[in-house]
C-alpha cells in the first residue's frame, strides 16, 4: 500500500511550503482540524532532519495562531501520535504528521471522550514516580 502522504495533491491543501504541506484533515474530530504534514516520508520526530523540524514546528504554531485568531476558537489541541502497532488505514497513516484541532468548551470531541479523561487520571504514588523517573532520565 502506498503511502497516503507522500506525493499528496489534494484539494484540501491550506498550505505548501518547501518542506511542509497542511490540508484540511479528513476524517475530521472537530471542524477546522487539519494535519501538517513534512513532505519527507518519516514516521518518528526524531528522524527529521534540524532544518525540517524547524519549518514543520513553525508550520504547527502558524496553523494554531490561525485557529485561534481566524477560526475564532477558544482553544486548541496539537497532536502527534506514534503508533506503530496498529495498521495504516484511513484513521492512521504511518507517514509523520501533527494534528491541529480547535478546541471548545464543550465541543462533540469532548461531550464524546475527554469528559471520561478525569476517570483515567490516577494520582502519581512517590515510589512509582521515582522508578518511572528513573527510567526517563
Ligand atoms: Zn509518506
Amino acid at each position: 500500500m502506498g503511502c497516503a502522504f507522500c506525493g499528496i495533491k489534494d484539494e484540501r491543501i491550506i498550505r505548501d511550503t518547501q518542506n511542509t504541506i497542511t490540508i484540511l484533515s479528513n476524517p475530521y474530530l472537530v471542524e477546522g482540524h487539519s494535519l501538517v504534514i513534512p513532505k519527507m516520508h518519516v514516521q518518528r520526530i526524531s528522524e527529521l532532519t534540524m532544518p525540517v523540524a524547524y519549518e514543520l514546528f513553525d508550520e504547527v504554531v502558524r496553523m494554531q495562531n490561525m485557529v485561534l485568531e481566524r477560526l475564532g476558537a477558544p482553544g486548541c489541541d496539537i497532536r502527534q501520535n506514534f503508533r506503530p502497532f496498529l495498521p495504516d488505514s484511513r484513521l492512521k497513516v504511518g507517514h509523520l504528521h501533527f494534528h491541529v484541532i480547535p478546541r471548545y468548551k464543550e465541543d462533540e470531541l469532548y461531550l464524546k471522550s475527554m469528559i471520561y479523561e478525569k476517570d483515567v487520571f490516577r494520582e502519581l504514588q512517590d515510589e512509582q514516580s521515582r522508578l518511572i523517573m528513573e527510567r526517563l532520565r
